[in-house]
């Protein structure tokens, strides 16, 4: 079974193909991506009109470009998926109708998928793939969630954040910093020269006994901060940085174990653009390495929005029956969409 991918939620626009034969995960064979983020850096974040428009002129470009990587042809394609939502309204109807005018054209069915599901499943395209059951840590830009994962459409939430993503948090903080939009991976290299300790920053939740977390107060306390330094902040920002990154880092760690001790799972797996946050990775690793946990991470180039976890998610919900592939091309789509409401 052949499945083309279509991502198109927010501002990057993903295709990929994925084989799926028999009970084994599915192999990724081609993915091509392309990121508007440059585009919408002149507005300091994503201008969905401007959004959906880049979707369009550059959706079919990159099937053709996967196609010809794979060295595949159109009609080999068994079934076509596209992401469903949650996202961008304007920006997931073009992949949904490109992917039904696609599967129309070609006489395949189709299949919407879960973004945050494609996320939560992209670990299993690494070279160290995880077996279910596990708990999974989601840390993307705009959700940050605990669950427990029994098998593909068996997700249990244990806790979530109450206001921003851990994303967000990177992300907000680099504006005020100014380091640009969005500004997580540059805050992250610019932390490697700074001194953690050297500012205190609010680990909110930490202690609330429960599985949920909090990032606005982070934001307010490093605002409170870049004020405070004024003109000394260009001498300190490194040190800022790192700072604020170890606030999120150490929350999301000791809630993670939190989520492990609560569940009893041997297994974690990370997903989502923080995912591939270095220090959350080194802090992660060794915390489970002392109890014996194993971790699994997406590779670095799937952490953030791709194609190929759209094409993923799509097989190995078919693979499992949990839903099947439809030859009805009379889309919608979902801009909020909550996980659990998917059914196994
Ligand atoms: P969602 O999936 O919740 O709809 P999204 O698709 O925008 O949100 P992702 O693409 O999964 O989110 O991830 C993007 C986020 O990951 C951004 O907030 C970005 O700053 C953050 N990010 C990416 N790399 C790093 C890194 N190395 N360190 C910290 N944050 C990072
Ligand atoms: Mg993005
Ligand atoms: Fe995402």
């Amino acid at each position: 079974m052949l499945v083309l991918g279509i991502e198109s939620s927010c501002d990057e626009t993903g295709v990929a193909l994925v084989q799926a034969d028999g009970p084994g995960v599915p192999r990724l064979l081609a993915h091509a991506l392309h990121s508007q983020i440059e585009m919408h850096q002149a507005y300091g974040g994503v201008v969905p009109e401007l959004a959906s428009r880049d979707h369009i002129r550059r959706v079919l470009p990159l099937a053709q470009e996967v196609l010809a990587q794979a060295q595949r042809g159109l009609p080999e394609v068994d079934v076509v998926a596209y992401t469903r939502g949650p996202g961008l309204a304007g920006a997931l109807l073009v992949g949904a109708g490109v992917a039904c005018a696609l599967g129309a054209a070609l006489g395949r069915p189709v299949l919407g998928v879960h973004h945050l599901e494609g996320h939560l499943l992209s670990p299993f395209l690494s070279a160290d793939p995880p077996e279910f059951p596990f708990v999974a840590l989601l840390v993307s830009g705009g959700h940050t969630q605990l669950m427990q994962v029994d098998g593909v459409g068996r997700y249990t939430m244990l806790g979530e954040t109450i206001d921003d993503a851990a994303g967000e948090a990177f992300d907000k903080s680099a504006k005020l910093m100014g380091l640009g939009y969005p500004g997580g991976p540059a805050l992250s290299r610019l932390a490697q020269q700074g001194d953690p300790a050297a500012f205190r920053l609010p680990r909110p939740l930490l202690h609330s006994g429960d599985l949920d977390f909090s990032f606005a107060g982070l934001k307010t306390a490093v605002l409170t901060q870049v004020r405070k330094l004024g003109d000394a902040l260009e001498a300190r920002k490194a040190d800022l940085a790192a700072s604020t990154e170890a606030a999120i880092v150490e929350v999301l760690v000791r809630k993670s174990l939190a989520a492990l001790d609560r569940s009893g799972s041997q297994r974690i797996v990370v997903a989502g653009g923080v995912g591939a946050n270095r220090r959350l990775r080194e802090q992660l690793d060794a915390a489970c390495a002392r109890r014996g946990v194993r971790v699994h991470y997406p590779e670095l180039a799937l952490c953030t929005d791709n194609g190929a976890m759209i094409a993923l998610a799509a097989a190995m919900r078919l693979q499992a029956g949990a839903q099947e592939a439809t030859t009805s091309y009379a889309f919608d789509v979902k801009p909020r969409w909550p996980l659990q409401a998917l059914v196994a």
